[in-house]
């Protein structure tokens, strides 16, 4: 085939233009090559503008946030609704967008929707996409959650499963003339949206009957959930990433939780800071404080493994990328293992081993449960048949992927405490852990993922009454 043929000539009238303009009439002349592009979809998403972590932590500040499934008017979705007396629904404008002055109630509530959509949308794209349910949506039951942005005024937050709710208060802290709006901290949404989701993968954890480290890994699970979402967007991890130098135990928005609900009474550290290095005996059985031991370990081998990865990809990866996958990888093989863990009373060596038995399953290289151990190790949760004094004494061979710690292994022994079988002591805890439902309601329903609504409880009470009056 000549070259003639594969060379489009100029039509008449353009060579005619071309010879007007004194150019060479013949020549051949680059035309476009028609490449068929993919049929446009239509524009599903809404934006919204977030504060990334809350109004007291820039940066990362406040931020454009793309949802990119649909929203409608509200917001709400099949999963999330939101409501606002006398506000909601909340309109988007005519480019499907939620965009309000910061601060306003339509910015609250799109604010709350759009941090329960992501929360939401991070555990599912993990899972493989499945929809996650909400603990009432067994037989057929699809109902969404309903997110309160300003349910009102005290300094709390909960999930409710009687409610089918998320509630964010808020206050006005001593000594200040504006409030705190929980709803305004991403951190705070994603906590009460943790409790959510893990109630629907684990009805039979929120009960008050369970041992404390149950309670314990409900409120860590919240936490955890505050920090994997940050973990999960590009823009807060190439912040933190920066603000650190890649080095996770600086300072930072990650570990620190709610800053502004913790500035507001009196910890300018957040209320609470995974960079901790609590261990199970200084906790006894108050669940808060016990969670800080699972949450304060899991943000120790996040930071272990990002240190071994980085340094192994320097050459091709840059740091903030290597931190957005580590940290996914971690979250799916926590969520992974609570999946596998028992349906009641779950311990923190339950979860630990499931965590090193996928670990070595799918084939993480042998350092990522040498991690695990030691860190889980130092907090008194499960006992190292050697001593870890290697990484004691900082010789641990970070470099090296098969690093073993001398045996590469699947499932460590729980260490017993005395606070073990003791009851939860859930006074210092989120609203959620405080709510009756799960405090007095039927336990063994709780466990099955019925909704106990307060009525139900007065009820029952009734009926004991009846029985007692009738003698
Ligand atoms: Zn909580």
């Amino acid at each position: 085939m000549s070259t003639a043929t594969l060379v489009e000539r100029p039509q008449p009238l353009y060579q005619a233009l071309l010879q007007q303009q004194g150019r060479a009439a013949g020549r051949a002349i680059p035309t476009p090559i028609p490449i068929p592009i993919p049929h446009p979809l239509p524009v599903v998403g809404s934006r919204f503008l977030i504060w990334k972590q809350d109004p007291s932590v820039d940066p990362p500040g406040l931020r454009l946030s793309y949802v990119p499934s649909l929203v409608l008017d509200g917001p709400r979705d099949s999963r999330i609704a939101t409501e606002l007396p006398n506000v909601t629904p909340v309109h988007a404008n005519t480019n499907r967008d939620f965009i309000f002055a910061p601060g306003t109630p339509e910015a609250d509530c799109a604010h709350t929707f759009a941090v329960v959509r992501e929360t939401l949308a991070m555990y599912q794209r993990i899972r493989g996409g499945a929809a996650i349910p909400w603990a009432w949506n067994i037989g057929g039951n699809a109902d969404p959650i309903t997110a309160f942005p300003r349910a009102g005024v005290t300094a709390n937050a909960f999930y409710s499963r009687g409610l089918k709710a998320l509630k964010f208060f808020y206050f006005t802290p001593a000594n200040a003339t504006q409030p705190v709006y929980t709803c305004h901290s991403l951190d705070i949404v994603s906590h009460e949206c943790g409790h959510a989701v893990l109630d629907g993968l684990k009805p039979g954890w929120l009960g008050a009957t369970n041992p404390p480290q149950t309670g314990g890994l409900h409120e860590s699970f919240g936490d955890l959930t505050a920090i994997f979402l940050a973990c999960s967007q590009l823009d807060q991890v190439d912040a933190a990433v920066a603000m650190t130098k890649a080095n996770l135990h600086d300072r930072n928005f990650l570990a620190a939780l709610a800053e502004q609900f913790g500035a507001a009474l009196g910890s300018p550290q957040g209320l609470r800071n995974a960079d901790n290095d609590l261990k199970l005996s200084q906790v006894g059985n108050e669940v808060h404080a016990i969670s800080q031991v699972f949450t304060g370990a899991m943000y120790h081998v996040l930071a272990d493994i990002f240190a071994f990865e980085k340094n192994r990809q320097a050459a091709v990866k840059d740091p903030t990328r290597v931190l957005l996958e580590v940290a996914s990888c971690l979250c799916k093989l926590l969520v992974e293992a609570i999946v596998k863990a028992p349906p009641v009373g779950a311990t923190y060596a339950d979860v630990v081993n499931q965590m090193l038995a996928i670990s070595k399953a799918q084939g993480d290289p042998a350092i990522y449960r040498t991690f695990l151990r030691n860190r889980f190790t130092e907090r008194e949760v499960v006992v190292s048949p050697v001593p870890l004094t290697a990484m004691a004494e900082g010789r641990m061979n970070l470099a090296d992927p098969n690093y073993t710690e001398g045996q590469d292994l699947v499932k460590m022994e729980a260490r017993k405490h005395a606070a073990d079988q003791a009851p939860q002591d859930r006074s210092a805890c989120c609203g959620t852990m405080q709510l009756p439902e799960y405090m007095l309601g039927d336990q063994k329903k709780l466990e099955k993922g019925v909704v106990i609504v307060e009525e139900d409880m007065i009820a029952a009470e009734v009926a004991e009454l009846k029985k007692m009056f009738a003698r």
